[in-house]
Parts: structure tokens; C-alpha cells; sequence
């Protein structure tokens, strides 16, 4: 039996960079946010000033990590990555400030996960394009300020809900990344199988878009998935036929559910009696992080409308009810 989490296809750095678009005309969907960056950034470039922060918010693979590396492209200016993660002191995001080249980005993933003092340490940087830094300890300490060149700061966070409304404030532009619709996957899948020099017919596409959880990331997995499995299993051709053997072996149903939603809705079912339950309790029976079901596995079942999210706890839908084959309570079984 597999753990939750390993069913979600991880993170891959060398498929994000062989897929990635590079301008934000590649770009497929998220219509809105990219037409008012779009705005932004040329504001900035003709004005000749650096672009106002960013703050990118959604669910993992969405796209915020695209978002950033082609707004700074088609600026024309440098890029650095930083992970909130990795900034566990003021001096590990020292090097980042004072190597900003003027009208620069500096992009930090998982920016909720920046210790306190960072943070603090973050606000005039942002604010005044200046820091404040002590040297010596005790009764020889002192501040030193020092100036920045101005740069552009991209955030990327799960939940903007993670982050301290101080930091949130400071950034100008904000945000929301939303899951993409079948049309969009299946233009992503299109395209992507071009680059990887295969070709897929729309069927297959389809299914692809179909079992992607609304995720681009997930629809580049399944893609690559499929390809392997039509090269192993067959003569190489994905057809929808193909596609739908490849995908079943995954264990992804109808709705594009893994193995993890399911276990995930059958345990609010089975152990919760459907709910209400606290996310807490959820976790603890599957064994996993909190974090985990919350950013990953939550949002494209509420989306979806399987589970909603009550006072007291979550809760499965009649829709969730019946999408494990179960009639919702109240109701009597027709047979
Ligand atoms: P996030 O940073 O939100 O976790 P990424 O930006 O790393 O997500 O996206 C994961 C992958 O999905 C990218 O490498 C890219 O191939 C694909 N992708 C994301 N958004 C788009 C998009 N709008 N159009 C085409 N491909 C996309």
C-alpha cells in the first residue's frame, strides 16, 4: 500500500523546465491575471521603473513559478529564485537584496514560510528599497542602513490566508491562481506533446485534460505517463484507447480523482460518517500533514464540489455521496 502523498506526481524540476512557456504569451489560460500583469509590466517598461511587487497565490502547479520567471524575461531584466524555506536568518537573504540588479526580480517560493525575522527584515526593502543591518553584539552594537537598488519582489504562496497582513500589504499586485478548465488542459497537453516531439490525437488529449485535477503540472505528469505507456504497450500512437489504459493504471477515476482524493473522501465517509470533521482529525487517520491535504488535496475537491468547508468541519456533499457510490444520508437506498 502506497502512502498518501506519493500518488501526487512530485514536483520535477527537469519536466517544469523542458515544458515551461518562456513568455507570458505561451502562456495558456488564467485570461485575467495574465492580461492585468500584461498591463503592469508594460506600465513599468515604459515608464522605465521597476514593476511593483507581486504576490502569486494558488495551489501547486498552477502556474506562479511560470508566472515568475516570464515576467522578468519579458522585462528584460535578471532573475533570482530564493525559497522561503531556505531563508531561515536576515543574512540568508542578504546576498539576494545586495546582488539585485536595479529594475531586477527577486522571486521567493513558498514566501509563508518565511521566519518572522525575515520578514521583518523584508518590509523596507520593500518598502524603501533600503535595510537596516546590526554589526557587533551587545553594548558595541550598531545599524548600519544601507541602500538597494530597486527590484521587483514575486511571491509565491499556497494560501495568501499563510501570510502576516504587514507583508501581504506591501505587496502592490495580488494575485489568485485558479484551477484551469478541460479547454485549457487540453490546449497545455497539445502543446507540450509538440514540444516533447510526439503527437496525440484529441481523444487522448481529453482524457489527459480530463485527469489532470484542473493542474497544469499534473496534465505535463499524465502526458508524459501516457507517452511511455503507449511506447512500452504499443506502437507508440496515443489514442484516447491508450490513454484511458495508461490513465486506469494510475488509478484515476472519472472526475480525475487519484488514489489520494479517494482515500481522502473515504475517510471523512467511513471514519467521520461523512462529516462535519476537522481537517486535524482527517490528517491524523491518514497519517499525513495537515499542510498537505489543505494545499494539495482540499482545494480541487472543494472546487469540485465533492466536500464543503463548514463551521464545524468538513463535510461530504451529496455529489461526494454519490461519486463513492453511496447514498447520502437521509435519503433511502433504492435497493
Ligand atoms: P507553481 O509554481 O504554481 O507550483 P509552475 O509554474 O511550476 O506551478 O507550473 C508547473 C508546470 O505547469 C510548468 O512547468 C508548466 O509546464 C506548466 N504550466 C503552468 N502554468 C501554465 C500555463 N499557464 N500554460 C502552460 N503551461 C503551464
Amino acid at each position: 500500500e502506497s502512502t498518501l502523498g506519493s500518488v501526487q506526481p512530485e514536483r520535477n524540476s527537469e519536466d517544469d523546465i523542458a515544458l515551461r512557456p518562456k513568455h507570458m504569451n505561451e502562456m495558456v489560460g488564467q485570461r485575467q491575471v495574465a492580461e492585468r500583469l500584461r498591463i503592469a509590466v508594460d506600465a513599468a517598461s515604459k515608464r522605465g521603473e521597476p514593476l511593483g511587487h507581486i504576490l502569486l497565490d494558488g495551489p501547486p502547479g498552477l502556474g506562479k513559478t511560470t508566472f515568475a520567471t516570464c515576467i522578468p524575461r519579458d522585462l528584460g531584466v535578471s532573475l533570482q529564485i530564493a525559497s522561503g524555506a531556505a531563508l531561515a536568518a536576515p543574512k540568508d537573504l542578504l546576498p539576494y537584496l545586495t546582488n539585485a540588479e536595479e529594475g531586477s526580480v527577486l522571486f521567493i517560493d513558498e514566501i509563508h514560510r518565511l521566519p518572522k525575522a525575515v520578514e521583518e527584515f523584508m518590509y523596507p526593502a520593500m518598502e524603501d528599497f533600503r535595510i537596516d543591518i546590526t554589526l557587533g553584539e551587545g553594548v558595541n552594537a550598531r545599524t548600519v542602513n544601507m541602500n538597494l537598488r530597486p527590484f521587483t519582489l514575486i511571491g509565491a504562496t499556497t494560501r495568501t490566508g499563510l501570510l502576516s497582513a504587514p507583508l501581504r500589504d506591501r505587496f502592490q499586485i495580488r494575485e489568485h491562481l485558479d484551477f484551469y478548465s478541460l479547454d485549457e488542459l487540453m490546449e497545455i497537453v497539445h502543446r507540450n506533446a509538440t514540444k516533447l516531439r510526439t503527437v496525440l490525437d484529441d481523444h487522448a488529449a481529453q482524457q489527459i485534460a480530463r485527469a489532470s485535477r484542473g493542474t497544469p503540472r499534473i496534465a505535463n505528469n499524465r502526458l508524459r505517463w501516457v507517452r511511455d505507456y503507449a511506447t512500452s504497450r504499443a506502437d507508440g500512437d496515443m489514442t484516447g484507447e491508450i490513454a484511458t489504459a495508461a490513465l486506469d493504471m494510475l488509478g484515476v477515476d472519472q472526475l480525475g480523482l487519484d488514489p489520494q482524493d479517494r482515500k481522502y473522501l473515504e475517510t471523512i465517509l467511513r471514519v467521520f460518517h461523512g462529516g462535519p470533521v476537522g481537517v486535524e482529525a482527517v490528517a491524523h487517520t491518514l497519517n499525513t500533514a495537515c499542510d498537505t491535504l489543505t494545499d494539495e488535496v482540499e482545494p480541487f475537491l472543494l472546487r469540485t464540489e465533492l466536500v464543503v468547508r463548514t463551521p464545524r468541519g468538513r463535510k461530504l456533499t451529496t455529489k461526494g455521496y454519490e461519486h463513492l457510490g453511496q447514498s447520502p444520508p437521509g435519503e433511502t437506498a433504492l435497493f
